[in-house]
């Protein structure tokens, strides 16, 4: 705990000096770009991963990346779709998965999720996704089929987002992008899913423009 309160205490008399001017205008108000849902895992941070600043990204933290189809467990990650999307009016949302991500291994292997109760009765959203991956009552470490879990999970919480009123209502007026991503944490990599190709493929990103008279 000390060195968060350090860190507070380095943000107060550092950093937020810096930056008053932005602090003070998001103070009246928030116009993010992105709802950006993903696991609650210590190693993401969503802020650093796309180079955004305080105000441009509403994040939704949940284990698993893991949207419940409405109207199953109403509750803080449907509330923060219905927010971010119908009253916000964000113009996307990212789905966001991630490689090791240690609710994926538990969704391989329930066994070891059953004396977590929660744990598991909220895993269940991911059961799609695993029995795509895996026959029914296997259990696997194999690295392969955890990361097509992971990406299998991604797309299944895309489905289960359609399903959100605010969603599809957005959909509806073709005014809401969707997307799915995977992010390797250990290589920085970012793939996304491309329905097209019901492939995850690497993230195009946009090129810099060229200067006149540069080489
Ligand atoms: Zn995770």
């Amino acid at each position: 705990m000390d060195r968060i309160l350090k860190g507070l205490s380095r943000f107060q008399k550092r950093v937020y000096p810096k930056h008053r001017d932005l602090f003070q205008k998001l103070a009246l108000g928030q116009r993010p770009e992105a709802l950006f849902i993903t696991c609650a895992d210590s190693r993401i941070d969503p802020c650093m991963l796309t180079q955004t600043k305080p105000g441009e990204l509403f994040i939704c933290r949940i284990i698993g990346n893991v949207v419940p189809p409405y109207p199953d467990a109403i509750g803080g990650v449907s509330a923060t779709i219905e927010y971010a999307v119908g009253v916000l009016g964000v113009p996307d949302v990212i789905v966001c998965g991630h490689t090791d991500c240690g609710v994926m291994k538990g969704v391989m292997n329930p066994e070891v999720l059953e004396p977590l109760t929660s744990v598991s009765a909220w895993l269940n959203y991911a059961r799609p996704a695993r029995d795509a991956v895996l026959p029914p009552e296997q259990s696997s470490a194999d690295l392969e089929l955890l990361l097509r879990l992971t990406e299998r999970n991604v797309i299944q919480q895309l489905e289960n987002l359609r399903t959100h009123p605010a969603v599809a209502a957005r959909l509806e007026q073709r005014d809401l992008g969707l997307h799915g991503w995977l992010y390797d944490l250990g290589e920085g990599n970012v793939t996304a899913y491309e329905p097209g190709r019901e492939a995850f493929v690497p993230l195009e990103t946009p090129q810099p423009k060229l200067r006149a008279g540069r080489r």
